[in-house]
């Protein structure tokens, strides 16, 4: 969601590199040519150039710089890319779990000197065309990143950005309601009880409902105990409300400051125009200071350590007697040793990754657990970095077995060492992600250098690379035990590490709630009668504050008319491949092979289709031909980019009972490997493995648990395909395939004893699926390629020949779309028409194991053609904006909560909301303050920026062209839609809401995710699971 912790940062650094989308000009290198020009010495506004140096696998040129005046640290990597990204980092090193740094993060965006209006980060949302606007609090830093692809907009957020961090207001107004307060439960009537309330505190009871979260977070606690990393830097719930205001603005004073900073700009803006507005805003009114803000080395331990926590009970968890964790953490070397860090990073890999590491081998396969622990590999993320293994879904008894398993798979790696394929294909993996182009490139590389930086380790070499590979290569070659030395130091010998287990308590929540309590209590026995009064004066004050209309004309904004009026075409071409049509777009994707095939569902038996997304996620995994599973594991990370199967369900962009259903084969490779790709695949086609059972329970058991650990975290995403279902018969799909019913299903699935039904459904749904008749292929590589990459794909066509077979759809209503709309007679799309189809009204509620809801409530509208549909997107933007966002998080303390448009349905949701039935009352206020018509032009044109910013948001070399290859938009229609959303008036939206979201006239859908809800029990109206 909007504002992000350490969790979340860390699944981003995961990710590194491996970003979807990047919008990427191949032929001229100007941004980095010019770059190379800056001289060591040359002074630039303040700034001196300390160093520059190409980076030419990366495409770009770094240029490292200091500010004369007050120390700051600067560094630049110019590159030709549009989607330019700021950042400024300040490292914060937190020593105590008040949340002080997190609460810092949010109050520093609610107003400065320069835009003292209420929440300017949120208003610039809706007053730029920003492509990334958020914030982040790791252990150890803040940092404040933005992308946009506009000149002028750049300098406007730069603007807000530099006035935030340094000049921030920090009302004792805005701590209270970012921060904690206590409360009259209704602020307007003073008879009821005082409770806890505030964003940052919800946020984080919210977050630590979230078990994974809650072990991650011991974890680090208890490895590093002696300084920053022992405290909780996004808060303790229980802790946060020791925080004072006056301490808030202390930690500001100290870590906000030039002499503590990092600043990181990207992309082919000119780097001059970025100094001089940094150092005339924002550090020219500095002096230098000392922050005082490094962390010390972790003194190591002489002898390991054991500890244990609790959690609570999952109810979603495939085997209830089996939710314990345990692992092993071991503290590594010091992160700004690039090298090391690389190296360990790298060997984590080949002890933990696929199949063919000792440590699946070894944990995953026996099936003692359901995955590793949730916290797993190699963490750069601290000064010092640390390495983990271990399981989770495990039974407490096995404790002592998984502990000996650890050490001597240790014993064994130092004996055995890996396989030379094995790094090969790592070191290939690595070759792939620095080719793969992605949108958020700036963004990867901003967060890949933050925690080395941080600790004044050098930027610039981390990005190089290639060097290290070569110089890896070379310690290979010098001493062939390399790795294996390095296991015998940082593992067996390291005499600092930390087993930690964690079990599941039935009365955790309870104990939760009961500390909260006493903590409340404590509070509220020490106001004096002045402090009653007081509290409820400054709650009714907050209120006011929240209910009035803002002025934001202090923020600068782009106009509706800096939106480019037209897209730029994507040019694409149909063609056949041995009778299958194929789109081949040509795009400079840097050597790459982009390959996506579409197979369409309409044939297969309506009682599989619950199986659908069990079959895609194992049957890239089970092995294919003359390969066993690790076989083919290890190929497709020797010769490919990733090979993976997914679920699609499309709505139709004209009638909104009319669906395609079908599953996307995706995959890519290096233009050298295509005939392996392609074999890989028609394995697949030809002979997958099904029938290996152990093989397959232990993909089931990850599937069961991965899925139970998403729903805290996209618990939103569950309410609303809910509240969907029966609205149209897309949405019903969509719930059987990745709602509630999907997850429910494979906890069913994860507890059989025996899978040979499920094996017995496999190569059904096989025949089905994999099969050339309902079959359509999309190409996307550099032109050079194209011919190459044809011909393979029609030899790919003849060795899958045998499975192509005319089957009879199982739905008799079929509508046929040409893919090339100007060749009516050409190849088609099929999809389903279910023309009595009733959508009915619903309400459901689950009740689950963490203290907020996911609220949400769906509408029926209208399809994607539709001449309203450009006016419900804006008024979906505007409400949220204006209307939701006011009611949801700053009045009802939820964590997020808006409105949006999509596939036919107007959905609202909120998201770690401490309501449930004032969050429902606030979308129909919603409804009723749109039909009131109580909105400016000004908010209008907001809400068309901030639509029209996702709608231009960069497409990726890769992904150009998928939009009309699986749902039939081409660019005439997005044209079309573009200028119905130029054209939408007050009238239209006013007409809308009237039209859609009037009670009486919709047909809707509710559903909420939340803790046991004594009025929603008694209501005959919910159904409750
Ligand atoms: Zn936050």
């Amino acid at each position: 969601m909007f504002r992000q912790t350490t969790a979340v940062l860390r699944k981003l650094r995961y990710r590194s590199f491996n970003g979807q989308q990047h919008s990427w000009k191949p032929k001229s290198t100007a941004a980095a040519e010019r770059a190379v020009q800056y001289q060591p010495g040359q002074k630039i506004h303040g700034f001196t150039v300390r160093e520059v140096a190409a980076v030419p696998d990366l495409f770009l040129t770094a240029v490292k710089l200091t500010h004369d005046k007050t120390g700051a640290q600067y560094l630049h990597a110019a590159r030709d890319d549009s989607n330019n990204l700021f950042s400024v980092q300040f490292r914060t090193t937190p020593m105590d779990s008040t949340g002080v740094p997190h609460i810092l993060e949010h109050t520093v965006l609610c107003g400065s000197e320069k835009y003292p209006c209420r929440d300017p980060f949120f208003k610039m949302l809706n007053r730029s065309l920003s492509t990334f606007m958020n914030a982040f609090t790791a252990s150890d830093y803040t940092m404040y990143p933005f992308l946009t692809q506009n000149g002028k907009d750049f300098q406007n957020l730069l603007s807000v950005y530099l006035d935030a961090v340094f000049f921030p207001c920090l009302r004792e107004q805005d701590f209270r309601q970012e921060g904690w307060r206590l409360e009259n439960e209704n602020p307007t009537d003073p008879n009821t009880p005082l409770v806890f309330k505030g964003v940052v505190f919800n946020e984080m009871k919210g977050a630590f409902s979230d078990n994974e979260r809650v072990y991650a977070q011991h974890l680090q606690n208890k490895l590093y105990p002696d300084h920053t990393y022992s405290v909780v830097s996004g808060g303790e719930p229980l802790a946060i409300p020791d925080l004072t205001w006056e301490q808030l603005r202390q930690f500001h004073a100290t870590h906000y400051h030039p002499s503590n900073a990092r600043f990181f700009t990207y992309g082919d803006l000119p780097l001059e125009q970025h100094l001089q507005q940094i150092e005339e805003e924002a550090l020219s009114k500095f002096e230098r200071i000392n922050p005082n803000t490094e962390v010390p080395s972790q003194p190591h331990w002489s002898s390991p350590r054991e500890d244990h926590v609790t959690c609570s009970p999952d109810a979603l968890a495939p085997d209830p007697s089996r939710q314990n964790t345990l692992c092993v953490s071991y503290l590594l070397g010091d992160i700004t040793d690039t090298f090391e860090g690389f190296t360990l990073s790298l060997l984590s890999s080949l002890m933990i990754s696929g199949p063919n590491s000792p440590f699946y081998k070894a944990l995953i396969e026996p099936k003692i657990g359901t995955d590793f622990s949730s916290v797993v590999g190699y963490d750069g993320s601290t000064k010092e970095a640390s390495f983990s293994i271990g399981l989770q879904g495990m039974a407490e008894e096995d404790t002592e077995r998984v502990k000996q398993i650890i050490s001597q798979t240790i014993d064994a790696i130092i004996e055995n060492g890996f396989e030379e394929e094995r790094i090969e294909a790592l070191l290939h993996k690595i070759e792939i992600q620095m080719k793969h182009q992605s949108t958020n490139f700036g963004l990867s590389l901003a967060s890949y250098i933050a925690s080395s930086w941080n600790h004044d380790g050098d930027p610039v070499e981390l990005l190089q690379i290639n060097e290290s590979v070569a110089q890896f290569r070379q310690a290979l070659k010098e001493n062939p035990r390399f790795l294996q030395d390095k296991v015998k130091h940082y593992f067996k010998e390291n005499t600092h590490r930390l087993t930690l287990s964690m079990s599941p308590d039935e009365a955790y929540i309870e104990k939760q709630a009961e500390a909260e309590e006493e903590k409340l209590q404590k509070k509220i026995q020490a106001l004096s009668d002045g402090d009653r009064k007081e509290i409820y004066e400054k709650g009714l004050e907050l209120l006011d504050a929240q209910s009035k209309t803002q002025d934001a004309s202090c923020l600068p904004a782009l106009k509706v008319s800096d939106i480019e009026p037209t897209i730029p075409i994507t040019p694409v071409q149909i063609s056949a491949a041995g009778g299958v049509p194929v789109q081949y777009c040509e795009q400079p994707t840097n050597g790459l092979v982009y390959f996506r095939a579409m197979c369409s569902l309409n044939t297969l038996p309506e009682e599989l289709r619950l199986y659908v997304p069990l079959f895609c996620s194992v049957v890239t995994k089970m092995g294919c031909g003359a390969l066993d599973y690790k076989q083919q594991a290890q190929q497709i990370e020797l010769r490919t980019g990733g090979m993976s199967v997914s679920t699609q369900v499309i709505p139709d962009s004209t009638q909104l009972d009319v669906y395609e259903q079908g599953v996307l084969l995706s995959s890519s490779c290096l233009d050298r490997n295509l005939p392996h790709m392609f074999h890989l695949w028609s394995d697949i086609f030809n002979s997958p493995h099904f029938d290996d059972e152990e093989r397959l329970r232990v993909l089931v058991m990850m599937s069961a648990q991965e899925l139970a650990n998403g729903i805290s975290y996209s618990g939103h995403m569950y309410a609303m395909t809910r509240a969907g279902r029966h609205l149209t018969p897309a949405g019903d799909l969509q719930e059987t395939f990745a709602g509630m019913e999907q997850v429910k299903f494979m906890k069913r699935i994860a507890e059989m004893s025996d899978l040979s039904q499920v094996i017995r459904t496999l190569p059904r749904i096989k025949k089905h699926l994999l099969n050339p008749d309902n079959m359509r292929c999309a190409v996307n590589t550099s032109p050079q390629k194209m011919s190459d990459a044809a011909a393979q794909l029609e030899s790919f066509m003849k060795e899958v020949a045998e499975n192509r077979k005319e089957r009879k759809p199982v739905r008799t209503h079929i509508i046929e779309r040409p893919l090339d709309p100007l060749d009516q007679s050409g190849p088609s799309r099929k999809l389903i028409s279910e023309l009595n189809f009733h959508p009915c009204q619903m309400k459901t509620f689950f009740q689950m194991p963490f203290p907020v809801n996911f609220v949400s409530e769906s509408i029926r509208t209208v399809p994607f053609s539709h001449e309203d549909y450009a006016s419900l997107c804006i008024l979906a933007r505007m409400m949220t904006a204006k209307f939701l966002h006011g009611e949801i998080r700053e009045k009802g303390g939820a964590y997020g909560g808006g409105a949006r448009m999509g596939g036919g349905l107007f959905s609202f949701y909120s998201y770690r909301d401490p309501n449930s039935a004032q969050t429902l009352s606030a979308f129909r206020k919603g409804v009723d303050w749109a039909k009131s018509g109580q909105f400016t032009q000004q908010d209008i044109d907001e809400a068309k920026l901030s639509v029209f910013s996702a709608v231009d948001s960069p497409v990726a070399p890769a992904d150009k062209g998928m939009g009309r290859f699986l749902s039939g938009v081409t660019d005439e229609m997005k044209q079309n839609h573009r200028e119905r959303l130029f054209a939408v008036t007050h009238k239209d939206l006013v007409g809308v809401a009237e039209r859609y979201l009037g009670v009486g006239q919709r047909t809707c859908g509710v559903a909420i995710l939340g803790p046991e809800n004594e009025t929603i029990k008694k209501d005959p109206s919910w159904i409750v699971k």
